[in-house]
């Protein structure tokens, strides 16, 4: 898609840009280009503006320029999910002639109120099948969903260990084309990790929850299960997820080096005291050179650093 050679090891960064850099997706952001280029690979960057509506002007760029001035160097043009909508309508096409899919009249709130999901906080309610053997006399189809079947799909995390979810006793038939005619975050991440050759993901584990759903898609969809390793998630002092509200403004105004000394903290990564001190060229250096995947902290969340 965008022109990168072909290597062993392809990884990714794909913030949404609903705010500037926060904390924590400088963690996903470090761990993931980390992880690449100590492995020598390909680091992609795609932009998650799939969710019009949540998108904030002027963040993408923000994100960019935040990511540029910290050192990071990506591999090819920066993809946008809001320039292919056309690849996620052909996946959906396929996904609707084999009956995998069915429209849906339920609303948020009808289903918000039918039952909650094993957790509530990160996750939405699980759907409770309303209108999986056909629309409810009288009313209109809003969104489309995924049929998922009973049992588990389980995946070998890196780090996390072997996650399992029996999507349909835990989330139900999920959506992927949304009331308000944008196809869902489950699907695109699906057709552009495939489309853009990426072979291992490395993001927060606030997304774990998300893999089986995408593991279901891949498998509809005929293509190729990636690797995966979620690092921690960092969240405050009450263990809420770092927002891009709360820490945003903080990572734009801060000098590189005492922010990605602070992620690869976070990431158990032991960089000697001077690193904070030296040029972002020698940072990334040692930090390359030095990483360690088995020094990550094996846990969903950790606190993020308050003295960065
Ligand atoms: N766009 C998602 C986020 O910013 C990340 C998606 C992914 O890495 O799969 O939370």
């Amino acid at each position: 898609m965008n022109g990168v050679a072909e290597t062993a090891y392809r990884g990714r960064f794909a913030p949404s840009p609903t705010g500037p850099l926060h904390f924590g997706s400088l963690v996903a952001a470090v761990g993931s280009y980390l992880d690449a280029r100590a492995a020598n690979g390909v680091w992609l960057l795609r932009m998650e503006d799939v969710d019009a509506p949540r998108a904030a002007p002027g963040a993408a760029q923000s994100i960019l320029h935040t990511l540029a001035r910290f050192g990071f160097v990506w591999d090819g043009e920066v993809a946008y999910q809001s320039r292919r909508t056309a690849r996620y309508r052909a996946a959906f096409e396929r996904l609707r002639l084999t009956g995998a899919v069915f429209p849906c009249a339920c609303s948020r709130r009808e289903v918000a109120d039918s039952t909650l999901g094993a957790d509530a906080r990160w996750s939405t309610p699980r759907y409770p099948g309303t209108c999986r053997d056909g629309l409810p006399e009288g009313r209109a189809p809003r969104a489309w969903r995924m049929r998922v079947e009973p049992g588990l799909i389980c995946f070998e995390d890196a780090l996390q260990g072997r996650y399992c979810q029996d999507l349909a006793a835990e989330v139900g038939d999920f959506v992927v084309l949304r009331a308000d005619g944008y196809f869902a975050y489950q699907l695109a991440v699906v057709v552009d990790d495939a489309e853009q050759g990426i072979t291992h993901i490395v993001r927060g584990a606030d997304l774990i929850a998300s893999t089986p759903r995408q593991l279901c898609l891949q498998q509809r969809l005929g293509l190729p299960q990636p690797a995966y390793l979620h690092l921690p998630a960092a969240v405050d002092a009450s263990g809420e997820k770092l927002s891009k509200q709360t820490r945003a403004r903080a990572i734009d105004a801060m000098r590189p080096q005492t922010a990605l000394t602070a992620a690869l903290e976070f990431l158990g990564q032991q960089p000697p005291a001077d690193l904070m001190e030296t040029d972002l060229d020698n940072l990334w250096r040692w930090a390359i050179a030095h990483w360690q995947r088995d020094l990550l902290p094996r846990r969903r969340v950790a606190p993020a650093p308050t003295d960065y």
